[in-house]
């Protein structure tokens, strides 16, 4: 089925030399070749998970256990690696800015994340600064501490904390993140299987009171690819990261419709590169692999993969 098998786990496994060079026939290498092609510096990936070890590994069990959540699929976790090995890879792969998705399911877990964080973003320069944020009391007053403390990424994970994004205890956190224009990466639609709260609906309730939120959609919206690129084409402040979207594995749970792809175009200026590494069940590769056969362009390889995100976070 095309290029999932094409870098085995072996190959991808490549240690770098002690000279710095990344070893021919590795997946980094040919990571390195598809943007050097393309004439870029590297990649800039909005949508990769960095979190206390504890939490990753209890994520990690959640996907071995094959639950509902991941549609009833296998997913076998390609990059299961200590974190220095994990940051390594990505730096292997020529990932210049990447991010910490981190994403609490209850209440009084968001702060904590956020501490973890800012350790984690100090000792990891590449790390765009990311918290996250739950509807509760004291939301508003964490959110505002992060980004004075500078971060410059949120998450939000409407499916995982069964929230409504509307929430009113929200209200005052969106505003302020569109005031200080901030952007939120939020998985707020129906995949891999649906939450009470996801879909457009909710989302576009918050949207209608903070017009110039910078919402970054997960996985492209994921079923609901239009529904999705309806609010971005409404509000310019809106973009979709492409995480996991356009893979073989995606194509097979939700497909995205052929008829969308001239306004996956022309929104070439807000399509950002998101991969979901490490927990994905296929190589990093597949996802560059998956966006250039879309057959856009390189014009349109190059704003996604790099230069959007670049000029978003002012790299
Ligand atoms: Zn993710």
């Amino acid at each position: 089925m095309s290029d999932h098998h094409s870098v085995s786990a072996d190959a991808a496994a490549g240690a770098v030399e002690p000279s710095g060079r990344v070893p021919t026939g590795t997946e980094a290498e040919e990571i390195r070749e598809f943007w050097g092609r393309l004439g870029l510096p590297g990649l800039v990936d909005v949508h990769t998970h960095f979190m206390p070890e504890r939490v990753l590994r209890k994520v990690w069990e959640y996907f071995d256990g094959v639950g509902p959540l991941t549609g009833g699929l296998e997913w076998p976790i390609t990059y299961r690696e200590e974190e220095t090995e994990r940051t390594a890879r990505l730096r292997r792969f020529g990932v210049r800015a990447f991010t910490a998705m981190l994403y609490p399911h209850k209440p009084g877990m968001a702060r904590w994340l956020n501490g973890w964080a800012v350790d984690f973003a100090r000792r990891t320069p590449d790390c765009l600064h990311t918290a996250t944020l739950y509807p509760e009391p004291d939301a508003e007053a964490y959110v505002r501490e992060a980004v004075t403390a500078g971060a410059r990424v949120f998450k939000a994970h409407v499916q995982v904390g069964a929230y409504d994004p509307a929430d009113e205890l929200l209200d005052p956190v969106w505003g302020l993140l569109a005031e200080a224009g901030v952007p939120v990466v939020i998985h707020c639609g129906s995949g891999p299987a649906p939450g009470k709260h996801t879909g457009p609906g909710p989302i576009t309730r918050v949207l209608a009171r903070h017009p110039r939120l910078r919402l970054i959609v997960a996985h492209m919206g994921m079923p609901e690819y239009e529904e999705f690129l309806d609010l971005a084409e409404r509000y310019g402040e809106v973009r979709l990261d492409t995480t996991m979207a356009f893979t073989d594995f995606s194509e097979v749970l939700a497909p995205f419709p052929r008829r969308a792809l001239p306004r996956l175009a022309a929104l070439g200026d807000r399509v950002l590169l998101g991969s979901d590494f490490p927990n994905i069940p296929y190589p990093y590769l597949h996802q560059l692999r998956a966006l250039e056969r879309l057959g856009l362009g390189e014009e349109w390889l190059r704003a996604v993969c790099h230069d959007n995100g670049a000029e978003l976070f002012g790299l």
